[in-house]
């Protein structure tokens, strides 16, 4: 069912070997990152004798399209709970989740607020009968140690970099430990949007290990040595319109054939490039980039931005 995620050697800066592990290539609608974050959830919920779950997201979540798609391909009921009342059933995120047989449960912005709570939950339930609860964006202990498997084959290297957002994908390399720095470019904007939890789950399951977030401090420093989240690629925010953004996509289309998302790999990648160009690594490092899928979410972000990207 899935492929294996080829690794694609690309030319970015005369001074370094860099290459780029395609996840995006594993499978057509279970993208990236997001089934790693995924597996050890659905093989607990089975252990579990689950036949459902019950995830979280926004109208254009890739977590969102991956559980609809992922539990269709194991056998599971799924159901949605989406962020906005006012979110479009026929946006293509939400198609795809509908046609992967997931039930959708629309709740405003305010009740989404509250989708930790016992009582949101218990609610929920007696709506939907039991389920196995995945949080939003896979962000859990499973969410984590699955992402470790994603280093799994790619041992040979000096530097790792990923797009972060609650940072879970980063805490799994860090945890998988191969001996190189993992780097990880945040793509969500301002110090408020600190991955407390991702920190929390992998100190707490693997103590001898941590990453810090770093900002503008990181262009004083000689060379990254040390796991870290830099939070300076962030640009306009989560999901919004950047000029640049869209100059490296188009960019690394046309030079390499490699399709990038808007949200979180268009920002990876100039985060990586300015890093290269800087020489915050040392000359001749290894370079692995972790292209974490993402792709589902264009078209929604094409559609949205369309008079923009048009100019
Ligand atoms: C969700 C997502 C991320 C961020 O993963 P986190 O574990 O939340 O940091 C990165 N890239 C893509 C394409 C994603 O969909």
């Amino acid at each position: 069912m899935f492929n294996e995620a080829p690794v694609q050697s690309i030319a970015l800066h005369p001074n370094y070997t860099t290459a780029m592990l395609r996840l995006d290539l594993l499978h057509a609608e279970i993208s990236g990152n997001k089934w790693f974050k995924l597996k050890e959830n659905f093989a607990l919920a089975k252990i579990q004798g689950f036949n459902r779950v019950l995830t979280f997201g926004g109208a254009f979540s890739n977590h969102i399209a991956a559980t609809a798609a992922a539990s269709k391909a194991f056998g599971f009921e799924s159901i949605g709970v989406i962020r906005g009342e006012d979110a479009d059933l026929n946006n293509p995120t939400l198609q795809l989740a509908v046609s992967q047989g997931m039930q959708l449960h629309l709740v405003g912005r305010d009740q989404y607020l509250l989708k930790g709570d016992s009582d949101f939950i218990q609610n929920l339930q007696h709506l939907y009968g039991s389920f196995y609860l995945i949080p939003e964006g896979g962000n859990n202990l499973q969410g984590m140690i699955g992402c470790k498997d994603i280093l799994q084959q790619n041992t040979f290297y000096d530097y790792v970099f990923c797009a972060c957002g609650t940072g879970t994908t980063m805490a799994g390399l860090v945890a998988a430990n191969t001996g190189a720095v993992v780097v990880g470019i945040s793509v969500l904007k301002g110090r408020n949007q600190l991955p407390d939890e991702a920190q929390r789950l992998l100190n707490q399951a693997y103590p001898n290990n941590t990453f810090h977030v770093l900002g503008n401090e990181i262009l004083d420093r000689e060379f990254l040595n040390q796991h870290c989240i830099l939070s300076t690629y962030a640009y306009s925010g989560y999901a919004r319109y950047d000029e640049e953004v869209v100059r490296v996509k188009r960019h690394f289309a046309e030079q390499f054939a490699v399709p990038l998302d808007f949200v979180y790999t268009a920002k990876l990648m100039l985060g990586v490039q300015d890093l290269l160009e800087r020489q915050k690594i040392p000359v001749g490092a290894r370079v692995l980039i972790i292209h974490s899928g993402g792709l589902q979410g264009n078209p929604g972000f094409e559609a949205r931005y369309q008079a923009k990207l048009a100019r």
